[in-house]
């Protein structure tokens, strides 16, 4: 028996990104343009859990599917934490990826490299309609470079340095990315948890 699992995105990058993950698993990936859920879901939690959580219980109870809703945002030390969950929305609505690293990086203006540190979160969270959650969370560490590096990534790949790498996120391949990536670790966790209910629920049983 396959499981139809929803993940609660709108970004398609994301959907093929966990799709290539869960393909050895009875789950038949859907999505939320795709089931015409319109809805959006006010994120109001105080932390990246809250909102993970949030959305994977309110898609979940919209749709009647078993949900994947992840959230994620960069936490920079020397600004005590900041943007955090607020990442995708610091500078309003309308602003985009590079006016929000810049004002970023005009933050850290004058910071020396040693006090540039900052970590990607990311948590995923999974619910059933009725209310049964799970969350699995990962985390990446780097230093935010004084100017953008890299064309690929979005959102602050181009700023977020890995020393061990001797590049930022902009400049890996996607896989690489991956590998060590705050989101690529927490759904790999998250992997296991589905796992398990799946069994659990006789999903993958001939
Ligand atoms: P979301 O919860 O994955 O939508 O991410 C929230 C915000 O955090 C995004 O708008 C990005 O600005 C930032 N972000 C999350 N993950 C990444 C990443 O892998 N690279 C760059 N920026 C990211």
């Amino acid at each position: 028996m396959t499981i139809k699992l929803l993940v609660a995105t709108r970004n398609p990058g994301k959907v093929e990104e966990y799709r290539t993950l869960l393909a050895d698993l009875p789950v038949e990936i859907t999505w939320l343009e795709a089931e015409g859920i319109t809805l959006d879901v006010e994120e109001t939690g105080i932390s990246f859990e809250d909102n993970a959580l949030i959305k994977a219980l309110t898609y979940a109870r919209v749709s009647g599917l078993l949900t994947w809703a992840d959230d994620s945002g960069l936490e920079v030390d020397a600004l005590g934490g900041w943007p955090g969950i607020a990442s995708a929305r610091h500078a309003g609505p309308d602003a985009t990826d590079a006016e929000r690293t810049q004002i970023l990086l005009r933050r850290l203006q004058g910071v020396p490299y040693e006090r540039r540190t900052a970590v990607f979160r990311c948590v995923v969270a999974l619910a059933t309609p009725d209310g049964q959650t799970w969350t699995a969370s990962g985390a990446s560490s780097g230093v935010i470079t004084e100017s953008p590096q890299g064309e690929g990534g979005f959102g602050y790949d181009p700023v977020f340095y890995i020393p061990k790498y001797g590049r930022t996120y902009a400049q890996l391949d996607p896989a690489e990315k991956n590998d060590l990536s705050h989101r690529g670790r927490a759904a790999r966790k998250a992997k296991i948890l589905l796992e398990r209910y799946l069994k659990s629920v006789g999903s993958g049983d001939q």
